[in-house]
């Protein structure tokens, strides 16, 4: 084998109690969709020829220093606690260190059942598979802490989901897949001992500065305070908030309904399953909070003072919805072009908001055309933005160069979901140009790429996406 993947595997030193050592189930016809090359090269994995890499991606051959294994841990899912869960089709093959000295672990997602799959098949489908790619490249791109994709195959089998359809893996990329749900697992088994031997875990991985456990929750608050901030700033929906896919690193995790809005409403919902509007786009930050809450209350467990650290914890939590408006305050002022900071400014952000919600305003275009005679045409009244401008214009006064700031805080191009969902289509059909073609477009969101406007307009009535779901 020509591929070489330099692993160096700390997961698998665990106890047994955390994982399933378990191999990929291997495919009929693997075939290369895409191999992320600039990720490789951090990753230090030197790329094979295009079969080697299709056996290896797709789980039919195992690379040298692999121990493949399936991770144990449960969640609550849409508030009800579910006491296993698992990786039921994703098999971690190992660990590598970067050029850039950051540990990671690399995933294959879809490959075949483990003893958490319940009643699930163990695989993807590739809709999901190239949706994860195209959406989790372009938030890494714009700055957002995320899992990465480092490839994505065509099993040459098909999967039964409503009809049959061609099945994927994908090979995902991410800091750790530690999730708030793996503590959950230990603390709801009164497993202490390896509750314990988690958080040293989760500590010496990720926050090696943070003092015990509620050093480890501080530090994980803080990171999803920031994280969801920066979703909000780029109208992004997550869609399935559960604990499970709730990382301790603060990377996104798990793109299966995930969306971006178009036009602007804070009760946005696009996952089929969503059906409280539980995960609404207003809702992210109130639920990062009632996540970090049921983290707290795992990390307690271990805790020899249990009453002084819940008081400790609810602290820590109740200081997270002031993290959150900090966080997105500070982003929003970049977004409308200040540099400053002045008592009023979160009004001024409200309002444009409030009447982005109410005029249809599309949320993209409408902050990367501000200070542009365009920006007015994203509201179905047009002078219900205007007042907001004259206010903003005043407020604007001795900022050096409102435009230049307004462009880099603003992305011109987002993965819109009519556009993800016609480049699925169009895969399904055979035809991988428009996955390439998004790719390439949304590596540079924040240039201006004329060529491509077509990919920065809303969807047209007969294109809009009603609903999204986890594949
Ligand atoms: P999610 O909602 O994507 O976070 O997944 C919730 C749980 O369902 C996890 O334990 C997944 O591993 C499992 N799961 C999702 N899809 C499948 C599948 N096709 N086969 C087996 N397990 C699955
Ligand atoms: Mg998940
Ligand atoms: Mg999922």
């Amino acid at each position: 084998m020509t591929i070489r993947i330099p692993f160096d595997n700390t997961y698998a030193r665990l106890p047994e109690a955390f994982y399933a050592r378990q191999a990929p189930q291997p495919v009929r016809a693997p075939r290369l969709i895409a191999f992320n090359d600039d990720l490789a090269r951090i990753l230090r994995v030197s790329p094979g020829d295009l079969t080697e890499m299709a056996q290896i991606f797709a789980g039919n051959a195992l690379p040298e220093g692999a121990e493949p294994l399936a991770q144990l841990y449960s969640g609550h899912q849409f508030g009800r606690y579910n006491p296993q869960l698992g990786d039921g089709r994703a098999i971690l093959l190992g660990e590598v260190v970067g050029t850039d000295g950051l540990r990671r672990d690399i995933q294959l997602k879809g490959s075949g059942r483990t003893p958490w799959s319940r009643g699930g098949d163990g695989r993807a489908w590739l809709g999901p598979v190239l949706r994860e790619y195209v959406v989790s490249e372009a938030m890494a791109v714009l700055g957002i802490p995320t899992t990465r994709a480092l490839a994505a195959v065509e099993t040459g089998e098909e999967v039964i989901r409503e009809r049959p359809l061609p099945g994927a893996v994908l090979t995902r990329v991410a800091a750790s897949h530690l999730r708030v749900g793996t503590f959950q697992v230990f603390a709801a088994r009164g497993d202490i001992d390896n509750l314990k031997r988690l958080t040293d875990y989760a500590i010496a991985r990720h926050y090696p500065d943070a003092e015990g456990p509620m050093g480890l929750l501080r530090a994980v608050c803080d990171a999803q305070a920031r994280l969801v901030a920066l979703w909000m700033g780029v109208g992004f929906i997550h869609g399935v908030m559960n604990t499970d896919n709730c990382a301790i690193s603060g990377e996104t995790i798990d793109y299966g309904p995930c969306a971006f809005m178009d036009d602007y409403h804070p009760g946005r919902v696009f996952s089929s399953i969503d059906h409280g509007g539980r995960y609404a786009y207003g809702n992210q930050p109130g639920i990062v909070v009632w996540n970090m809450a049921q983290f707290a209350t795992a990390l307690i467990q271990q805790m020899d003072n249990r009453e002084a650290a819940a008081e400790e914890a609810t602290e820590i939590v109740h200081a997270t919805p002031a993290r959150i408006e900090e966080e997105w305050l500070a982003l929003f002022r970049r977004k409308i072009g200040l540099t400053t900071a002045r008592d009023g400014d979160a009004d001024l952000i409200a309002d444009l908001l409030e009447r982005m919600a109410a005029q249809g305003a599309d949320f993209t275009n409408t902050f990367r055309a501000l200070g542009t005679p365009a920006a007015r045409d994203w509201f179905t009244d047009p002078r219900a933005f205007d007042e907001w401008e004259a206010r903003w214009r005043g407020r604007l006064a001795g900022e050096p160069d409102p435009h230049a700031g307004i462009k880099a805080a603003n992305p011109a191009f987002i993965p819109r979901n009519h556009r993800i969902e016609q480049m699925i289509e169009a895969a399904v059909a055979g035809d991988y140009g428009p996955f390439h073609r998004l790719n390439e477009v949304l590596a540079r969101p924040f240039e201006d790429q004329p060529d491509h406007a077509d990919l920065q307009r809303p969807p047209a009535p007969d294109e809009v996406v009603q609903a999204t779901f986890c594949g």
